[in-house]
């Protein structure tokens, strides 16, 4: 794989709400597919329809991610795993578009999920949906691993895939951005993180895309 086989995916725009640290900003959403040999590892699936909630709060303006996925000339059926970084509605939102294909998630992300009741929970409940539970980190292709990165959310988890380019991080929203991500106050999970000296960091609210020892680059 090269460091073009992680795709960043342009998922949706949200409005922040009154009452969230971004409220009124304008903000987007970000998933991943990563060109595998084994097949595409899908990271995070955007915001889904339907929900009342969800739209009179955050107004998405959002992307049917096999849309998405067929304009950067990648086939929906080939998506052999998916990863959720965490269970909020614009991580997961699509799941439900890919029956039948493995979803990893943490098993405390969705212990946390179920207790605390989502209002989106036919987003995550779906007929052939198909969780596997992993504690800590696991390869779940070769050169693609999940790395638990708790601090968002108890189960948050990011994704490191090894390339011929180098060490590619998507750390999901264990940062809220690049910003944050390389001069913000770092917890254990950013530090870890940020030890890795990745060649690219992406982030799921993002769209700047840091190079190691490099200033910012926007995508
Ligand atoms: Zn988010």
């Amino acid at each position: 794989m090269k460091a073009s086989d992680v795709v960043p995916l342009h998922l949706a725009d949200v409005t922040y709400p009154d009452g969230h640290p971004l409220a009124g900003e304008d903000g987007p959403v970000l998933g991943f597919a990563i060109r595998h040999p084994d097949g595409v590892v899908l990271v995070d699936t955007g915001i889904g329809e339907g929900n009342a909630w969800i739209d009179e709060h955050y107004r998405p303006r959002r992307r049917d991610v096999r849309e998405a996925l067929r304009a950067s000339g990648l086939a929906p059926e080939s998506v052999a795993t998916i990863v959720n970084t965490h269970l909020h509605f614009d991580h997961c939102g699509q799941n439900r578009a890919f029956a039948g294909v493995p979803i990893v998630v943490q098993r405390a992300e969705r212990e946390l999920a179920r207790r605390e009741g989502q209002p989106f929970v036919e987003w995550l409940e779906f007929p052939g949906a198909r969780y596997e539970l992993v504690e800590g980190d696991r390869e779940v292709a070769p050169g693609v691993s999940v790395l638990a990165t708790p601090g968002h959310t108890a189960g948050h988890q990011s994704v490191v895939v090894r390339t011929d380019d180098g060490l590619m991080l998507i750390v999901g929203q264990a940062a809220q951005d690049a910003r944050v991500f390389a001069t913000g106050e770092a917890d254990q999970s950013v530090k870890r993180l940020r030890a890795l000296e990745a060649e690219r960091i992406h982030f799921s609210h993002d769209r700047a895309v840091l190079r190691r020892r490099a200033p910012v680059a926007r995508a």
